[in-house]
C-alpha cells in the first residue's frame, strides 16, 4: 500500500463555512499542531485576498514547522495578461512558501460564462501560471475546480486543461469536485481514466453537498490518486469539505495505507476538539470517528455485547482515534449498563449485587420523575454514591431567596440572589448578583463556598439547557435543566428536576459544585498514595 499526502485546507477552504473563523494566532497555532500531528501540507489561505493571510505566511516562518509544508492558495492569471503582470500570480510569490496551490478551469461552462474567454486561452492560462511558479522553484499543485463536472461535459477538453498543467510542470494534480454532486462511481471511474492518460500524481479535493466527501476522497484513492485534501471536522462552505477526521483514520486502519508522522492516529480526536476550540464551535456529538457519542452504547443488548468482545459492536477500537467507550444510563439499559457505568466509575460492586439492583431501581424511579442522566453523568455519580450511602455532603442548604426586580421600562432587570449554607459547622449568608436568577444563585453558592473550598473559583457554567416536560398537563408542567460546566480540565453535566425552574437549576448546580469538589478530593486521596 502507498504513501498518501495529507494536504489540509482548514485555513482557507474550511474557513469559508458559516460561522468558522480563526484568529491570527489561531492560525499560527493550528498550523502548529498540524504539524505536529504529521500532515504533509498546510494550506495558510488565499495569497492577497486579505491581509490576514499574508500576516500569516509571514507568521508562520518564524515557527520553523518540522514536517508540513505551507501552500499558498491562488489562481491562474487572468485572461490577456502576461503571467508576470498578474497581480494574484505575483502575490504568490510574495507570499513566500515552499508550495503553491492554483486552481483553474476545467468545464467549457465556466470558461465561456464565468472566465468569458475562449478555451485556448484557458488553456494558455494554466500552462503559464504553472510554468511560472515552477520557474520560481515553488513546488506547484494544481486543482482543476469542477474537473468532475467538466469531464463529464466534454471530456477531451477537461482532459486537455490537465495535459497543459502537466506539461509545464505540476508536481501534483488534485482533482476537484467542487459542487459536491458526485457519486462514488463516478469519481473511481473518471479518476481511473484520467491516471490512464496523465503521468502527473494526482489528489482528490471533493465537497460534501451530496453527503459523499469522505466516500469520494477514498475512491479517488482507490482508482490511484495518492494525495487527498480536506479539513477538520469536515469544516467548509454550504455542506463542508471532505472531513479529514474520517479520511484518515479510514486509510490507515482499513484501508492500510500510510499517512501521517508514525504512531499519531491516536492524536486525531484531541487534533479535531483543539480545531472546535480554535474556531469556538460546539463539537458534533455523531462525528464519526472524533464524536463524544462515536463509541456510546446505549441498548442494553449492545452493552453486554461490548463488555464480553468489543469487537461484537464496535468497528475499530476508540482508543486507536484516542477517542473512549461510553456507556450511555438510560431506561434501556438494564443491570449490564449500570454495571458497567459504575465499574468505569473505579466503584467495586457486584454484577448482581443487591447494590445494582438498588440503584436500578433508583434509576427507574428517578427517570420516571423526567429526570435524564446521558448528559448528566456527575448527577449519575451522585446518584449512585446516596444509594450506596457513601455520599458525603459538603455543605447543607438552609435556604435561599430570588429577587428580580424591574424598576423602570428602560432599565434592564436586576437580579439577586441570598443563600444560606451551614459548612464545615459554621452558617454561612451571602449575596450573590447576575443576568438571571440561575446567574445570581451560583454567584451568591459560590460567594459562600470559596472561603472553605478554594477550587470552586475555578468552576464555569459552559451550557445550560431548559426542557418543559409533559407540556399537555399545564398546571404541574415539570422542568429539567441540564447544566455543563468545566473546571478548564475536565467538563461534567448535571440535572435536576422539578416543577419550578430555579429549583431545578438549583438542584443541578449544587450536583455540579459536589461533584466538583469530589473530584478534588479523589485527586487529593491518590496522590497522597
Ligand atoms: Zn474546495
Amino acid at each position: 500500500m502507498s504513501r498518501i499526502a495529507l494536504y489540509d485546507t482548514t485555513l482557507r477552504d474550511g474557513a469559508q463555512g458559516e460561522g468558522v473563523s480563526f484568529s491570527s494566532v489561531g492560525k499560527i497555532l493550528f498550523a502548529k499542531r498540524l504539524d505536529a500531528f504529521g500532515v504533509d501540507y498546510i494550506e495558510g489561505g488565499f495569497a492577497a485576498s486579505n491581509p490576514k493571510d499574508m500576516a500569516f505566511f509571514r507568521d508562520i516562518k518564524k515557527e520553523n514547522l518540522k514536517h508540513a509544508k505551507v501552500a499558498a492558495f491562488g489562481s491562474t492569471r487572468r485572461a490577456d495578461i502576461p503571467v508576470g503582470e498578474d497581480r494574484g500570480i505575483c502575490a504568490l510569490l510574495e507570499a513566500d512558501t515552499a508550495v503553491c496551490t492554483i486552481f483553474g478551469k476545467s468545464w467549457t461552462l465556466h470558461v465561456r460564462d464565468v472566465l468569458r474567454t475562449t478555451n485556448e486561452e484557458n488553456v494558455a492560462m494554466i500552462a503559464d501560471s504553472v510554468r511560472y511558479l515552477k520557474e520560481h522553484g515553488k513546488e506547484v499543485i494544481y486543482d482543476p475546480e469542477h474537473f468532475f463536472d467538466g469531464y463529464k461535459a466534454d471530456p477531451e477538453y477537461a482532459l486537455a486543461t490537465l495535459q497543459a498543467a502537466a506539461e509545464a510542470g505540476a508536481d501534483c494534480i488534485a482533482l476537484c469536485d467542487t459542487n459536491g454532486g458526485c457519486l462514488p462511481h463516478e469519481i473511481y471511474d473518471i479518476t481511473r481514466e484520467v491516471g490512464r492518460r496523465i503521468s502527473t500524481p494526482l489528489g482528490i479535493h471533493v465537497h460534501n453537498d451530496s453527503d459523499m466527501a469522505v466516500a469520494n476522497s477514498l475512491e479517488g484513492i482507490r482508482a490511484g490518486a495518492v494525495h487527498v485534501q480536506g479539513t477538520i471536522n469536515g469544516f467548509g462552505e454550504r455542506t463542508g469539505n471532505a472531513d479529514l477526521c474520517s479520511i484518515i483514520p479510514n486509510l490507515i486502519l482499513k484501508m492500510g495505507h500510510e499517512c501521517l508522522l508514525e504512531g499519531r492516529l491516536s492524536q486525531l480526536r484531541e487534533v479535531a476538539m483543539y480545531t472546535y476550540e480554535l474556531t469556538n464551535i460546539r463539537p458534533r456529538k455523531s462525528a464519526p470517528f472524533v464524536g463524544e457519542s462515536a463509541f456510546a452504547h446505549k441498548a442494553g443488548m449492545h452493552v453486554d455485547g461490548v463488555r464480553k468482545n468489543p469487537d461484537s459492536f464496535e468497528h475499530i477500537n476508540p482508543e486507536k482515534v484516542g477517542n473512549n467507550r461510553r456507556v450511555l444510563v438510560s431506561e434501556l439499559s438494564g443491570a449490564s449498563n449500570v454495571f458497567l457505568k459504575a465499574v468505569e466509575m473505579g466503584l467495586s460492586v457486584d454484577r448482581s449485587s443487591p447494590e445494582v439492583k438498588s440503584i436500578l431501581a433508583e434509576l427507574e424511579r428517578l427517570e420516571k420523575d423526567g429526570y435524564e442522566f446521558e448528559a448528566a453523568e456527575a448527577s449519575f455519580r451522585i446518584m449512585i454514591q446516596k444509594v450506596l450511602k457513601a455520599h458525603k455532603p459538603f455543605f447543607d442548604l438552609e435556604g435561599f431567596r430570588v429577587i428580580v426586580e424591574k424598576r423602570h421600562k428602560e432599565e434592564p432587570c436586576i437580579t439577586e440572589a441570598t443563600v444560606k449554607l451551614s459548612v464545615k459547622g459554621e452558617t454561612e449568608f451571602t449575596v450573590g448578583e447576575g443576568d438571571g436568577p440561575v446567574d445570581a444563585l451560583n454567584a451568591a453558592l459560590r460567594n459562600a463556598l470559596t472561603r472553605f473550598y478554594p477550587e470552586i473559583a475555578s468552576v464555569v457554567l459552559t451550557d445550560y439547557r431548559v426542557r418543559i416536560l409533559d407540556p399537555e398537563e399545564a398546571t404541574a408542567a415539570k422542568t429539567r435543566v441540564l447544566i455543563e460546566s468545566s473546571d478548564g480540565k475536565d467538563t461534567w453535566g448535571t440535572v435536576g428536576v422539578s416543577e419550578n425552574i430555579i429549583e431545578a437549576s438549583w438542584e443541578a448546580l449544587v450536583d455540579s459544585v459536589e461533584y466538583k469538589l469530589f473530584l478534588e478530593e479523589k485527586k487529593a486521596r491518590e496522590d497522597n498514595g
